[in-house]
């Protein structure tokens, strides 16, 4: 056991934890959370995580996470219970009964999410994410998903090494870009914050080592800016609701840096003083005040109110000249601009009303639409700034929206989009999507149509399986291919892409030609093989 596991404080959780980070619930919501407090306890039992921590310890700070994002109850009480079905044995009929289907299907949620691996990250990070967001079908599966990863990189230390680098990895490129997406600014900085070190060590060091120096001056610059602003807005009566000073992540800085030359002078972000006051309209007399007292860069005065990032955010932002040499920047907010930077998405599932199909199943795509709809529309900030960076399915996702009647998007989305689509992946990592019916035959054109056209079978999860068995989502397929294997017109039946149909009649066709004698047909195909 390492020495640190003895470091650990001993205190037993408490689910006054939890409920002290929630406002406004019912008797009956902190009933629920009581409930799958003791419930999950009870099940984990016995159990150690690597750190030598009971394991009960682990649901219960994803839960804390998720009351600390501020959504309902049922969704606590789903963080509390995630791992009980695949870890402690619990029974999907205990939980049901115990807690009801909608608990049910959030911990069914998450589970299924931890079964998916991910392999070729780097090539194929944006099919990854794609894969995340299908498979999690509602918002709160992902939202619990990434609290329960927040804390598992709390804690990576003690996992082996090998796996360090994997889960940092996924960390980096699926789940803090998910957190991003959805507008969940606190998740996404901590992910890649805890993850940086393991993926980029060398860089990590160089950007701490550069920030070290001069995060302490600016620091001092923004107490001594804060004072004199306080001042002069209480003199023009417009309260300051909170100021607190922001640190620029440390992932977030190196990606910067590395945009600049890794010269730490050109940054004026790495510290920002940010107020908070009551109305939109106190927003600009805030600006307009600042820049009266110190002179603005020029170009950098940013109005995320008028003109939100494409994840939603907003804000007011300007940087200034000192006067004693310094830079700073200033972001001037509304609390519930703050509230929506910090928790996006999960800031608007109020707890009331913790689930309404209508409202719920599939709302986090408005959480996902503001990100896409400015894009396709051509605006020129954010993160996708060329048309060639959105990727193909968010695309698809706001085409869809604009062919769809507003008020049935939800509906259809669910009906036509999500449920008519899987994600298989070969066994080197590639994902291929396909409409849902499709075999390993239309996987096997989808990929090439020479390996259609020579495959004898097919391995499912490593498994050998009747060529006509449908495909699930994160299914590994592999395809056995032998020289003079043919396709056979059984296979029209058996395969759903017209994409196949279409190879498989060629090939068929081709193949009547052939003992028919064609030899133009023979010599073509000749060639094509030579050239193979
Ligand atoms: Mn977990």
């Amino acid at each position: 056991m390492s020495p640190k596991s003895n470091q650990i404080d001993k205190k037993e959780p408490q689910v006054e934890d939890i409920l002290s980070l929630v406002r406004g619930y019912s008797k009956k919501d902190t009933e629920i959370i009581r409930k799958a407090f003791d419930f999950s306890r009870t099940y984990h039992e016995n159990q150690k995580r690597m750190s030598g921590e009971n394991y009960f310890i682990h649901p219960f700070e994803t839960a804390k996470i998720l009351a600390g994002l501020g959504v309902g109850p049922k969704t606590i009480a789903a963080g509390l219970l995630h791992d009980t079905i695949e870890d402690a044995r619990a029974s999907e009929q205990e939980i049901e009964k115990e807690f009801g289907k909608e608990v049910l299907f959030l911990v069914e949620g998450v589970t299924k999410l931890g079964k998916l691996k991910y392999r070729g990250i780097k090539r194929h990070s944006e099919s990854l994410r794609k894969l995340f967001v299908a498979m999690s079908q509602d918002i709160r599966v992902i939202i619990i998903k990434l609290a329960d990863r927040l804390h598992n990189m709390k804690t990576l230390e003690f996992v082996r090494n090998e796996k360090q680098k994997r889960i940092a990895e996924e960390t980096l490129e699926i789940y803090a870009p998910i957190a991003y997406r959805l507008g969940i600014g606190k998740l996404k900085k901590d992910l890649e914050d805890l993850a940086f070190p393991y993926v980029y060590p060398k860089e990590y060091e160089k950007t701490k080592e550069l920030l070290k120096n001069k995060s302490k001056d600016s620091q001092k610059r923004l107490e001594k800016i804060h004072r004199t602003l306080q001042r002069k807005l209480a003199e023009e009566g417009i309260r300051i609701l909170k100021a607190d000073f922001r640190l620029k992540g440390l992932y977030s800085l190196c990606q910067k840096l590395k945009k600049n030359d890794m010269d730490i002078g050109k940054i004026h972000d790495i510290s920002a003083l940010r107020i908070i006051v009551k109305e939109i309209s106190d927003c600009y007399k805030v600006l307009g005040i600042i820049h009266e007292l110190w002179r603005p860069l020029p170009g950098r005065i940013k109005d995320y109110i008028a003109d939100p990032k494409s994840n939603g955010y907003r804000s007011i932002h300007t940087t200034i000249f000192t006067g004693d040499g310094g830079i700073a920047e200033i972001q001037i907010r509304t609390e519930e601009m703050h509230k929506e930077a910090e928790f996006g998405i999960a800031s608007h599932l109020s707890y009331k009303g913790d689930f309404k199909k209508n409202n719920w199943g599939l709302a986090w795509i408005f959480g996902l639409l503001p990100y896409i709809g400015p894009k396709i529309a051509g605006a020129k900030d954010g993160p996708h700034s060329k048309d060639s960076d959105i990727p193909n399915w968010v695309k698809e996702l706001a085409e869809f929206q604009a062919d769809s009647k507003q008020n049935n998007f939800e509906e259809d989305l669910k009906f036509n989009f999500f449920k008519e689509r899987i994600f298989v992946f070969t066994p080197k990592g590639d994902v291929v999507d396909l409409p849902v019916g499709s075999t390993s035959i239309d996987f096997a054109y989808a990929i090439h149509s020479d390996i259609g056209n020579r495959m004898f079978g097919a391995k499912i999860n490593g498994k050998f399986l009747a060529l006509d068995t449908k495909l699930k989502n994160g299914d590994i397929v592999e395809i056995l291919t032998r020289q003079g294997s043919k396709p056979s017109s059984k296979w029209l039946k058996d395969t759903v892409t017209i994409l196949a149909q279409k190879k498989i009649r060629a090939a068929l066709f081709e193949e009547k030609d052939n003992r028919s004698g064609n030899s133009k047909i023979k010599k073509w195909r000749g060639k094509k093989r030579k050239i193979k």
